[in-house]
Formats: structure tokens, sequence, C-alpha cells
């Protein structure tokens, strides 16, 4: 529905130097939706933004329904530097920081005119608000073969217009009423009230609106499958139109960028310093002039040496500019390569490119994998380029600069080649590889078997990782929670109590070096379990150490308890057979066998892991089933267990012998086994206790009589000979020998007496 236009006359109103027909060009570099998204959050970045938020906003008289916001607080815009924005390929930040990405203006204006017809920038700074309309649906409408550009600009306090001293207050209106007329907003307040998006005291809120549709008439975003998220629509097709041709669409270039950024840059240079000399030798000249009045001169020559010390200040810029340049060129950059399986899902296999952080292309398939063959399918490679070294390109006119991206492309299927050697498969062994993760080769295609274990299998090979919302460090989400992650995921959600902590360890994925790959065996599914086991066992074990000792104590009282049944009849050593199976028993309720599997997803509370790790075997057992399905077993299980109880019942135990008679199978179940093995530990201890105690004492009193048997003899002997006769091994007398020995002594000494007398 075409609309009445407003003016002929926009001769005012700033231009952006370029024509129309260039800002089509230029949004169809962007072949992914999200590329032409990750411009706009780019000029976020490069605005020193910390906050960014990405919105919808409903509006049904829009096409496409929706408007996109972007919402960051930058350091905003200001209102001498808006024009600036719009100037194409004019980035004034650009070359100072070498590690930004955006060309603030260039990446708004291709990235927004992929999405949409039209955008509307809204930037505050220096207590100035700045509108920025570029709107193709304006341009179209009012048949202007230029890119005008509306830039009202308002006070923030009152809202009163702003008019810069190039500007008349009749453009500022001409410029509103253009705002009013092709933006959602129809009035000056709703306007306002966007403005109140930018909470800080500088930032930018961008909004793209009438966005481009699809044949079907879906938007190409789906804003409505997942919540908070945008996707893109199924019907889109930007698959096939990136991957159908690599040669042709070439959106990089190597080191020659770096060195034509050099050149152009000692271009300026040598021009401004030309520039500067220009300047100086005009008031040299001047000073000579005599034609002139003095005063003529002076504002003359005035004018020309502050303009040479603006001119000089720009010079010294862009040596700098010049110096870090060069620096760049020299600079030996290390890119490395990564290679993996895709496991969990082949067919999203490919060559990931990025650029300084930023996906540039993906799932690209270059020789030999995009020959469909077997053996390199399912691979995924990943390079980040640095930003010195390649740069995308706007301009599809650079096709010919494209020879280092072919180099960049042998190297990643030169890497690719070499992966798939290191990985030492036979030709045979790479089918049941992938046969191994549920994957069944038809053809030459390959489909997925619906089985949910090899889903886990597949899943269990890479645990998922996520980074905390708050403290960025990595956590392992267990197997079957997925679901629950959301973006502002935090440690404090993880579904393991244990871990719901940002003090834990980090726990980062790991990434082998790519220059050192080594020969590697596959691991076996059992080894990947028992890998991902061993690694939560470790995490528990670090988490409860305290009930580790009371689990080992409890083993050690086990042993007790079994040396002092070796001793005993023949029947008990049957019952303590069963104890030991009961007492391993104890733990397991009929709902731990469904808490064993979610050891797996970490889960299981701090008492349960212990007990997993302790008495492992008793665990498998018990998931077998063969117990809990009998129940006469179980009774008769329980009565030995009570019998157990009974002998074993420590003497300060809280329940009679009759007691324990009477406990049903389900106290049995509750039994506080560990308070009760921890009693008869100590009655046991105490026990030994009191029996060292009294061998001691009765020790002391044996010695004691030895002495006095010793000294009795010394008195009763006549030599030392026969004193050591009679004394001799007297220390290994039992207390029996000792007292007869002692008597016979005695028996003798009263004889001698005797004899005396007589
Ligand atoms: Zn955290």
């Amino acid at each position: 529905m075409p609309k009445e236009r407003l003016s002929s006359d926009y001769s005012r109103f700033s231009k952006a130097e370029l024509s129309f027909s260039y800002l089509h060009t230029n949004s169809t570099t962007h072949e992914f939706l999200f590329g032409a998204l990750a411009e706009i959050v780019d000029n976020a970045r490069d605005a020193g933004a910390k906050y960014l938020n990405i919105d919808v906003e409903k509006n049904d008289h829009l096409r496409g329904g929706n408007i996109i916001w972007f919402i960051d607080d930058g350091q905003g815009i200001g209102p001498t530097e808006v024009s600036d924005v719009i100037k194409f390929g004019r980035s004034s930040k650009r070359l100072h920081n070498l590690d930004s990405i955006g060309m603030y203006g260039n990446g708004l204006k291709s990235g927004s005119m992929r999405i949409a017809n039209d955008v509307i920038l809204l930037t505050k700074k220096d207590d100035t608000y700045s509108v920025i309309l570029l709107s193709r649906t304006f341009l179209e409408n009012e048949g202007l073969n230029e890119i005008v550009v509306a830039m009202p600009q308002f006070q923030v306090d009152s809202f009163r217009p702003y008019i810069p001293p190039s500007k008349s207050i009749d453009v500022h209106n001409h410029e509103v009423g253009v705002v009013l007329r092709y933006s959602p907003w129809k009035t000056l307040k709703d306007i306002e009230k966007q403005f109140h998006k930018i909470k800080g005291i500088s930032g930018t809120a961008v909004a793209i609106y009438n966005l481009k549709l699809l044949n079907n008439g879906d938007t190409e975003l789906d804003f409505k499958a997942v919540n908070n998220d945008i996707l893109i629509s199924s019907g889109n097709s930007w698959t096939e139109s990136q991957t159908d041709n690599i040669d042709k669409e070439e959106l990089l270039r190597f080191r020659v960028k770096a060195l034509k950024d050099l050149e152009s840059a000692q271009n300026d240079l040598k021009c401004i310093e030309n520039l500067l000399r220009e300047i100086n030798s005009k008031i040299s000249d001047l000073n000579k002039k005599t034609d002139k009045s003095l005063k003529e001169l002076n504002v003359e020559i005035n004018k020309e040496k502050l303009r040479a010390s603006q001119v000089a200040d720009e010079a010294k810029e862009k040596r700098i500019i010049c110096q870090n340049l060069e620096k760049a060129v020299r600079q030996t950059k290390v890119i490395s390569f990564i290679y993996g399986m895709k496991i969990e899902n082949r067919y999203q296999d490919g060559i990931f490119i990025y650029n300084c952080g930023r996906l540039i292309k993906m799932y690209q398939k270059y020789r030999p994998q995009s020959e469909l063959s077997l053996h390199y399918g399912g691979i995924v490679g990943i390079v980040d380029i640095p930003y010195q070294i390649l740069e995308p390109t706007h301009n599809k006119q650079d096709f010919a600069d494209a020879k280092e991206f072919k180099m960049l492309q042998k190297a990643l299927s030169d890497g690719l080649i070499q992966y798939y050697k290191d990985m030492n498969f036979d030709t045979n062994d790479i089918e049941d590889f992938w046969i191994s993760f549920g994957y069944k080769r038809n053809k030459q295609s390959w489909t997925i078997a619906p089985d949910p274990n090899l889903a886990k299998k597949r899943c269990l090979s890479v645990p998922k990782r996520i980074q905390c919302h708050d403290c960025f460090k990595w956590r392992i989400i267990p197997y079957g929670k997925f679901d629950d992650v959301r973006d502002d995921w935090r440690c404090r959600n993880h579904s393991n109590k244990q871990l719901a902590n940002c003090n834990k360890k980090d726990d980062p994925p790991a990434i082998v070096n790519g220059g050192n790959l080594k020969k590697q065996r596959i691991p076996t599914f059992d080894e990947i379990e028992e890998d991902y086991r061993r690694h939560q066992r470790k995490l528990a074990e670090e988490n409860s150490h305290t009930d580790m000792i009371l689990s080992d104590k409890r083993e050690q009282c086990f042993e007790r308890i079994s040396r002092i049944r070796h001793h005993s009849s023949e029947n008990d050593k049957e019952d303590l057979v069963n104890s030991n199976k009961l007492n391993k028993l104890i733990p397991k309720r009929r709902g731990d066998r469904q808490q064993y599997h979610d050891m797996d997803s970490f889960s299981a509370t701090k008492k349960r892991k212990t007990k997993s790790s302790s008495i492992e075997d008793a665990e498998v057992d018990v998931v077998s089933g063969e117990v809990d399905d009998d129940t006469s077993e179980n009774t008769k299980l329980a009565s030995n267990f009570k019998k157990c109880l009974e002998y074993f019942r420590p003497p300060k135990w809280n329940q009679s012998a009759e007691d324990i008679k009477r406990l049903t199978v389900q106290d049995l179940i509750r039994f506080p086994h560990k308070e009760f093995i921890q009693t008869y530990d100590k009655s046991l201890k105490k026990k030994f206790e009191d029996m060292r105690l009294e061998r001691d004492t009765t020790n002391n009193i044996f010695l004691s009589l030895i002495n006095s048997v010793k000294d009795f003899l010394r008195v009763l002997c006549n030599d030392d000979e026969h004193f050591a006769r009679l004394t001799n091994g007297i220390e290994n007398y039992s207390n029996e020998q000792l007292g007869r020995h002692y008597m016979s002594l005695l028996e003798q000494y009263q004889q001698q007496i005797q004899v005396k007398h007589e």
C-alpha cells in the first residue's frame, strides 16, 4: 500500500553517500540470518556495552508482526557522531583496536537490511537523544534514489528539539515528520517512551521492523517455537544456498587484507603529511605577504596555524595506525584446527569457520568430506581465524582475492585426513563405530535407531556442559536434565545439591591440542560409562569425605565381626553370610533402584553416593531384582536378619530382644543399621578395653608374685648357682605352675627349718 509522498525535497537531509541499489547489494552479503543478527550484537560489543537485551515486541501493524529490539548500555552515539553511522564503510574507532570486529555503521546497515526493510536506531549520549531512521519503505515510497536518512535529535531532560549549528528547525521538523510516518510510532510521546528503554546515561536501542518474509508468508525468524529464543524458520533455505558452491561465494580473505590495510593507511599518512607541509608553506608564504593589512594577515595565519595543529594531530594518529598494522602483518599467528566425531548427531558434520570468535561459515564440506565418503562423514572441524589474518568482507567484488581462503580450505582438508588417520580405524571399523552408536548404514546414507539406550550412549559420549550465569564455571549437566537448563542457568540450579555451589571446582571441557594428535583407540560404551561414573564418583568423594570415613569404619566393623564369628560354630557361619548380605541390602529399598540410575545424573543424595561407591557389587545384585520380587524369600531374609540383630544386639541398644522379634519387614527396611553398627562397635571396643585393663591388672599381680618368689628363693639358696637353677624359666610359668613351684619351695623351706630346729 504505497503511501502518498511527504515531500520531494530532501536535499537538506543527511545522505549515506551511496546509491539505493547498494543498500540492497550490501544486505545480500549475509547469507546466514544469524550472521546478520550477530552484526548488530558486534556493534554493541564495540560500543563497550556490558549489557545487551535482545527482545521481540509484537506489533500487528508491521510486516512480520514483530519488532526485534537490541538494547545496549554502551557508550552511545553523540550528536556530532551520528552522521558517521550512516556513511558506508566509515568507522572512526575501527583501526585503533584491531580486536574489534564491527565496522560500526556498515554492520548495522547490512545486518538490519538483511532481516528487514526498516531500522530505527535510538541512541543516548551527552544529554542528547538521537534518532537515525534508515527505512527502505520510506525511500521506495518517496521514490528516492539516494539513501536519505532522517536524524532528528532531542534534549534528554525536556525532549525539546536539539538543533546543531549545521541544521535548521525546519529540517528538524521535516525529519520528525518522516520518523512519525515511517517508524512504528505515531506520536512524539511514543518516541520518547521508546528512548526510556535505554536505562543508563548512555546506550543504544536498535529496532528492526517490517521483517522479510518467506515465500509461504512466514517470517524467516521463528519467534514462537521456543520461549525466550529466536530460531531460523524451518522453511528457510539458507543451508542449500550456503553449501551449493563454495568456490563461488567467498566471504573471507587472507593476509592480503592486512597488507592492503597497511598500504592504504600508509597512503593516508602520506596524504596527511603532504597536507601538513602545504599548510606550513602557506603560513610562511603569508608571512612574506605585504599587500594585505597586518590584521588581515594575522587572522589568516592564525587560522592556518590552527589547521596545521589539527592536521599534525591527525598525522600522529595515522602514524600509530601504520605502526600497528605493520606489527600485525609481521606477527606470526597460530591457527588451531579442532576435529572431532559428532557422535550425538552425525548429520551435523562439516567444518565451522569462526572469525575472531564469530561464526562465519558452518557445516562446510570440503574435500574429502564433500564426496559423500563413508569415512569422513560425522566429523566436525572447527577453526577460529584471528582478525589480523582474515576478515569477512561485505563486498562481492573481492572474489579475486580468494586465494588465501583456498589455502585455508586446503589446510582444513589436510587436517581432516590427518585426524582420520590418527584415529587409526581399519576400513570396517569406522562402520562398526557408527553402528555401535545406533546408526545404521543404508546405501550411501545413514539412519538412526530409536533405541533410548543408544541415544543415552550417544549423549554420554561427550558430557553436556553449561556455564554458570554468575561465576562462568563449566558444569556437567546430568543426562535427562538437559531440558531443564535455561540460558540463565546458575550453579545453584544444579540438580545435584552437592554441586549446586559456585565455589565448586570448574569443570571445563578439555580440548586436545591440535598439534599433537595421537593415535587413540575408540572407547567402548562400557568404558565411556565407567569413565563417566568414575568422574561422578570422584566428585562425590570430594564432597562427602566424612561419609567415606564412616563407611570405612563400618567395613572395619564387619571385618571384626567376621573374625569373631569365624571362631563360632558352623551354623553361625551360615548366618554370617546371610547377615552380610542383609546388611548390604538394608539401604536398598525398592525406590533405590531408580535412584541408582539417577546416580548417573548427579541427583543422588549424599548418602546414596557413598553407598554406591563403597558397596557397589551389592547394588548390582539389587538392580538385577532377584530379591525384590520374591515375597517368601523376603520373609526368610527378614527372619534371618532379625536373628542377626538379636545375636549382635549391643548391651546398650534401645530395643530388647523381644522388640527385635516383633519388627516387621517394613521396620527392618527402615532399621537404623548405621546407629546399630556404631553402637555395636562402641560396646565391642569398650569390652576390649575392659579386658585389656583386666589383663594388665592380672599381669601386674603376677609379676609382683614372681618377684616375691625370687626374693624368697634368694634367702633360701646358699649360692648363686643354686638360685639360678631354681629360678630358671620362672617368667614363663603360668599362674598355676608358679603356684605349684612356690608351694613345693615352701614345703622344702619348712622341712629345712624343722631340720635346723632339730
Ligand atoms: Zn556458579
